[in-house]
C-alpha cells in the first residue's frame, strides 16, 4: 500500500552511526540520533557542517556512505526519495509558476494517481489549514513571498507523509514574516501530527520552534535536548557559544554533591554548578553563566568585583561590560525595569552577583 496518502501519525527517525563522504571529503562523522514521533526536531549548526546533508539522507537524495535510515524502525536507507514517507520544503519553495496554487498543492497526489475527487477535497483542507481559502484558482506568482511559502508547505503536506523535512525554509522572507512563519510551523506541526526535521543556522529559530535540538559542527552532532537544555545547560563551548551570549569563567571544583558542585571562582568566592551527565567534575572547569543570569551591584555585594567597563543602552536592557579584577571580560545583562538612566556609570567600580543554580560546568 502507498504510505504517503496512510499515514496518520508522525514517524520516528533513527540514524545509526552515519557517515558521509563526498570524495575524500567527510561530510558527516558517524551520527546517531532517534528523532521522535511527533516532534519537532531541528538539526541546528553553522553553515558546512553537515544539516543538509543530514536531512538529504532522511530523504534519500544521498546515500550514506556507512550507517541506516530507520523509519519507525524499518531500514529504509536504500530506498528511493518516492518510496520513502517523507517529504521536504526547501529553501526557495521550488513552486511551479505556471501552475495556480491548488494545481500546485494537489501536484504530488496528481503524479500519485489518485482521483480528482480526492485531490480536490485535500487541496481544500490545505488551503484552510495554510490560511490561504479562496486563491486556490490564483496563479502561484500572484502571491507574496510568505504566501508561496505556504503553499509549498501545503503541496509538501498534502500526501500526509510522515515526515516532513525542512531546509532552511524561512531564510528568504523578511525578519517579520519569518517570526510570524515561525509560529505557523509550529502550529502546522502540531495540527497535523506529522514530525518535523527543521535544518537552521539560526539559533533563535531553532529555539522558538523545536520540542528538541541537535546542534551540530564539521559533520558531528555535539549536543541533543530540548531549547532548555541547550541554553541553560550546554555541555561544551561550542555549544554554549554558538547558542547565545555567553561568559566564561575559570574555576576549581571544592566539592560534588548529587548533580551540583561546588566551584571556587578567581575571586575565591564559591558557587554552586550544575554539570553535564557522564561527567565528575574536578580539579580546574570552565563554567558558563548567561549575561542575564548574573547582576550588577555594589562592590562587595557579589562573587566577582570589578570595573564597569561599558554600558550598551538596548532599550528593553542594558549590557554591563565588566574588566574583572584579575583578568576577564564578564557581560551581565539587565532588563530595564524602569525608564530613563540605569544608575551605573562607566568606570566605577562594581560587584557582580550569579544567581542560584545557573552556573554550568562544560565537559571539555
Ligand atoms: P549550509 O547551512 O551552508 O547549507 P550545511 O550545514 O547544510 O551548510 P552541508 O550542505 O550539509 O552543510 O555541507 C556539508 C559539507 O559537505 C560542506 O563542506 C559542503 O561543501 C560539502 N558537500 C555537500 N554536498 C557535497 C557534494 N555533493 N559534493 C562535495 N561536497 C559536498
Amino acid at each position: 500500500t502507498d504510505t504517503r496518502t496512510t499515514a496518520a501519525h508522525g514517524g520516528a527517525i533513527g540514524l545509526h552511526g552515519i557517515k558521509k563522504w563526498f570524495g575524500t571529503f567527510q561530510a558527516v562523522d558517524d551520527v546517531t540520533l532517534e528523532i521522535r514521533s511527533n516532534e519537532f526536531f531541528t538539526l541546528l549548526g553553522p553553515s558546512g557542517c553537515g544539516k543538509t546533508t543530514l536531512l538529504r539522507m532522511i530523504a534519500g537524495f544521498e546515500l550514506p556512505t556507512e550507517g541506516q535510515v530507520l523509519l519507525d524502525g524499518t531500514d529504509i536507507s536504500r530506498l528511493l526519495p518516492n518510496q520513502r514517507p517523507v517529504n521536504t520544503v526547501f529553501q526557495n519553495y521550488a513552486l511551479f509558476p505556471h501552475l495556480t496554487v491548488a494545481e500546485n498543492i494537489g501536484f504530488g497526489l496528481k503524479m500519485l494517481g489518485k482521483p480528482k475527487s480526492e485531490i480536490d477535497s485535500v487541496v481544500k483542507d490545505m488551503l484552510k489549514l495554510v490560511h490561504l481559502e479562496g486563491r486556490g484558482n490564483n496563479p502561484v506568482t500572484q502571491l507574496s513571498g510568505g504566501q508561496q511559502q505556504r503553499v509549498a508547505l501545503a503541496r509538501a503536506l498534502a500526501p500526509r507523509p510522515k515526515v516532513l523535512l525542512l531546509d532552511e525554509p524561512l531564510s528568504a522572507l523578511d525578519l517579520k514574516l519569518r517570526k510570524s512563519m515561525q509560529m505557523e510551523l509550529k502550529r502546522l506541526q502540531l495540527e497535523t501530527g506529522i514530525t518535523f526535521v527543521f535544518v537552521t543556522h539560526d539559533q533563535e529559530e531553532a529555539l522558538t520552534m523545536s520540542d528538541r535540538i541537535a546542534v551540530m559542527s564539521t559533520g558531528t552532532v555535539r549536543q541533543v535536548g530540548s531549547p532548555w537544555d541547550i541554553y541553560d545547560r550546554p555541555a561544551e563551548r561550542f555549544v554554549a557559544d554558538f547558542i547565545g551570549e555567553t561568559n566564561f569563567l575559570e574555576a576549581d571544583v571544592v566539592s560534588v554533591s548529587g548533580d551540583r558542585a561546588r566551584v571556587r571562582l578567581s575571586s575565591g568566592a564559591e558557587i554552586s554548578a550544575t554539570y553535564p551527565d557522564g561527567v565528575t567534575p574536578k580539579g580546574k572547569v570552565t563554567i558558563v553563566v548567561r549575561p542575564e543570569h548574573a547582576r550588577l551591584g555594589p562592590p562587595g555585594s557579589g562573587v566577582l568585583e570589578g570595573v564597569l567597563d561599558d554600558i550598551v543602552y538596548l532599550g528593553t536592557d542594558n549590557h554591563f561590560h565588566v574588566k574583572v579584577d584579575g583578568g576577564g571580560t564578564f557581560i551581565v545583562r539587565q532588563q530595564n525595569a524602569k525608564s530613563g538612566p540605569c544608575g551605573f556609570s562607566e568606570q566605577e567600580r562594581v560587584s557582580i552577583a550569579i544567581n542560584d543554580d545557573v552556573a554550568q560546568i562544560l565537559r571539555d
